[in-house]
């Protein structure tokens, strides 16, 4: 490929560091100076301290080990994410979402084959809580190293880390703002004019600029596709609450449903991260505080709130011109499933592989576009289809939410599938990788949130949930203590 010579990122937040420090790192050996330019004014968005799996490639693409970054972010490990309350079929009110591993394939088998039984309406035990490995390390609170386990960290120390492995990898850090873009004739960008008169020149721009998408959005003028119409949620407020002293350290997110919307607890070596996720269609910014804090109680006695804005759903083009968006500027789905890392790491990818492969030909950016907006969509029906599975009825929001209709033909036909009885397995494979979340997550979703009919005939042969549960409790007798195992003991 003919590389970029020099590449300019606007933004220092989460997604500007991970970019700079993957294309660094890509294109070491080409010389492609790389320059971040970051405000002091402008701050960053503070929050986003659950991963995927994916988090773990992340790190090892780089050479980092976690023992290196981990404590430097009060990291924490993530086997899995729990559900409370988001329904209200008896057996199913709390579910989880674990991440799946070798170890599950006999009794995540068996779970599957309940499941099945169970949609077809007969009594087998079908909560994915009683049947994986990640969802018995979470109840004991056992590292789930071994497992495909995820993170939990700091946002602002993964920033700081993130920034001071680039500059080691010889990203030039430019603290400024950009004041003005310059732009060619043909629409490409030719230069950021910064607040201190400063001016860069550079042939590739990386837009990491946050929400508002200084150069995707209010330069370039890209149409932004709003998901508003599926996810209604467009707010969050984070209060941060001590640890208990004494106690293990959890290794689960979770996710907790609220009156109008959902309330995260984020277990660090340090603090929980506690955030409100809702809606301003259906409550007001005081009103959700204050559910907020009622839900965390004592804990959160004079901690701070912080009240955010969301911006749900996604450029039409990630790329176009000599620009490319990554991170909240090139789009976001509410962080119901801790995706964005995730987004912003495959996108990065994607955009290495493109540019390798073609430089800036049209074709290229129009294959890596489509791809990019495939994750999004991917990613998007998984989180919608827990408001449509949701069974509360409380409030108008999540009773609007379940009657919503405008939703993917994709998840309509999934759900229309899972309720008919019909062959789920083979309705997952004609969508293919388009899904983004594979075969297993879709069964613990629509499972775990009791989506069964109601009435059910007894069933002799499935395995019960004891007696999965005992073969679980024997399964983590090998695993150690997730805050031993923190703490290097
Ligand atoms: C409530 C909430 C919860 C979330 N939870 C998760 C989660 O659990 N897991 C997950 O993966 N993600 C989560 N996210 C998303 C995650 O926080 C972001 O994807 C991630 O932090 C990346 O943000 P960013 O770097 O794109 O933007 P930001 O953090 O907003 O950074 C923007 C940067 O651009 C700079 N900038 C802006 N304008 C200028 C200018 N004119 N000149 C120079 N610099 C400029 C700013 O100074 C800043 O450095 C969550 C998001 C929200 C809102």
């Amino acid at each position: 490929m003919t590389s970029p010579k020099h590449i300019a990122i606007v933004g220092g937040g989460t997604a500007g560091w991970m970019t700079a420090n993957l294309l660094r790192h890509r294109w070491a050996t080409l010389n492609v100076e790389v320059t971040l330019i970051e405000s002091a004014d402008i701050a960053t968005i503070g929050v986003g301290e659950g991963s995927t799996p994916f988090l773990r490639h992340f790190f090892r693409t780089l050479g980092i080990e976690e023992r290196d970054w981990m404590p430097a972010c009060d990291a924490t490990f993530k086997s899995s994410i729990r559900f409370p309350g988001w329904s209200s079929v008896a057996g199913y009110e709390s579910y989880v979402h674990p991440f799946f591993c070798e170890a599950d394939r006999q009794l995540g088998n068996q779970f599957f084959t309940n499941a099945c039984l169970r949609r077809r309406g007969q009594a087998a035990d079908a909560n994915p809580q009683d049947f994986f490995l990640a969802a018995e390390l979470a109840r004991q609170r056992r590292a789930p190293v071994g497992t495909d386990y995820a993170y939990h960290f700091d946002a602002g120390k993964l920033g700081a880390f993130l920034r001071s492995h680039a500059v080691g990898l010889g990203v030039r850090h430019v603290v400024d703002t950009v004041a003005r873009v310059e732009q060619h004739e043909n629409g490409d960008i030719a230069a950021l004019h910064l607040r201190s008169g400063a001016r860069i020149d550079a042939d590739l721009f990386v837009d990491c600029s946050g929400f508002k998408g200084l150069l995707i959005t209010e330069t370039l003028g890209e149409p932004f596709h709003t998901y508003r119409d599926n996810l209604f949620n467009d707010r969050a407020i984070a209060i941060p609450t001590p640890l208990v002293d004494g106690e293990d350290i959890p290794c689960e997110t979770v996710s907790t449903a609220l009156r109008h919307g959902w309330a995260w607890q984020i277990p660090l070596t340090t603090r929980y991260g506690n955030g409100y996720v809702y809606s301003s269609d259906f409550v007001s910014d005081d009103e959700a505080e204050r559910e907020l804090r009622e839900h965390l109680g004592a804990a959160a006695e004079g901690a701070s709130a912080r009240r955010l804005r969301m911006r749900v759903g996604c450029v039409k083009r990630h790329w176009r011109q000599n620009c490319v968006a990554i991170g909240l500027s090139q789009g976001f789905i509410e962080p119901l499933e801790a995706t964005a890392l995730m987004l912003i790491q495959l996108s990065v990818e994607q955009f290495i592989a493109a540019l390798e492969s073609g430089d800036f030909e049209r074709h290229h950016q129009d294959t890596f576009n489509h791809r990019v907006s495939e994750m999004f969509e991917g990613v998007r029906d998984y989180v919608v289809a827990h408001y449509q599975l949701n069974t509360r009825r409380d409030t108008d929001y999540w009773r609007t939410n379940r009657a919503n209709r405008n939703i993917s033909a994709r998840l309509a036909s999934l759900l229309d599938i899972w309720d008919r009885g019909g062959d789920f397995e083979v309705e997952l494979e004609r969508h293919g990788a388009g899904l983004m979340y594979l075969r297993p997550s879709w069964y613990c979703l629509f499972a775990g949130m009791g989506r069964f009919p109601a009435e059910l005939r007894a069933t002799p042969q499935a395995v019960t949930a004891a007696v999965a549960r005992q073969s679980l409790a024997r399964m983590v007798r090998e695993f150690r203590s997730h805050r031993r195992y923190l703490a290097g003991e």
